[in-house]
């Protein structure tokens, strides 16, 4: 049975990574079009390679929470795909295999002019001045708001496969990526886990189940193993 897991922003933040459309719609106190858009780049590269420095040491520094374990689990039982708009590697590390990140992966840079390019990076810093293979400056592996998402294609070959689907942490308000449950097959079994799912989604179709993840998809994970 194939079951694809969708996951936002807020399956991290029992990790301690900040969600961006909190209160005051800031992602850590910057407004996006400042620091995660190409136009950002080109006027104040410092400032969007500080940033994605600040944020790969918060994220190199927290751990999977029971969420992330819970879900790594159902690969003993189901032939998973994670579908991840997260730029953290926390699904790897609780031990899933098949995880597709739709917006890049900060731990990795890539080549200012030539995303194929992509290297690991050791630390927590890329700086001013380290420059690629073809010898321009290396930035975050994250796609930016006005970007193309490469891995899109993909993710809705996965989404029309899915018998069971979990959507987990997110707004569903960035796209392409929310446009994703539109690929979910009619009579796939469909859960919104998610403290503010209630008012998130009104499609009948898709469970809501409004609790935060790390307190309820370890329940679903152990249910799900037990049919
Ligand atoms: P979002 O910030 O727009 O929404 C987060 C969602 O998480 C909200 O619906 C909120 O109710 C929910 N939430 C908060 N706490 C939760 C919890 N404990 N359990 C379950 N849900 C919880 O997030 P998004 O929809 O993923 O869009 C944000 C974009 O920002 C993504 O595309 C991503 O690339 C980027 N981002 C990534 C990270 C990360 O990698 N950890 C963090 C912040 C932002």
């Amino acid at each position: 049975m194939k079951l694809v897991v969708f996951t936002g922003a807020g399956i991290s933040a029992e990790s301690g990574l900040k969600t961006f459309r909190g209160e005051d719609g800031l992602w850590e106190g910057y407004n996006i079009q400042d620091v995660a858009t190409p136009e950002a780049w080109h006027r104040n590269p410092e400032l969007v390679q500080h940033f994605y420095n600040i944020r790969r040491k918060a994220v190199l520094e927290a751990n999977p929470n029971p969420a992330h374990l819970a879900l790594a689990k159902l690969e003993e039982k189901f032939e998973v795909t994670i579908i991840t708009q997260n730029i953290d590697d926390l699904h790897e590390r609780a031990g899933s295999t098949n995880v597709i990140h739709l917006h890049g992966l900060i731990t990795k840079a890539q080549s200012s002019i030539d995303p194929q390019l992509t290297y690991d990076i050791v630390g927590h810093e890329i700086k001013m001045g380290e420059v690629c293979a073809k010898n321009s400056q290396l930035r975050p592996h994250v796609v930016w708001f006005g970007e193309a998402v490469p891995m899109m294609h993909e993710a809705v070959a996965q989404c029309k496969l899915a018998d069971i689907f979990l959507i987990i942490g997110t707004s569903l308000q960035v796209y392409p990526a929310a446009g994703l449950i539109d690929y979910i097959p009619h009579q796939a079994h469909k859960f919104l886990i998610d403290p503010a799912a209630d008012e998130l989604n009104r499609n009948v179709n898709i469970t809501n189940v409004a609790e935060k993840a790390s307190s309820r998809v370890p329940k679903i994970v152990k249910q799900l193993l037990a049919i």
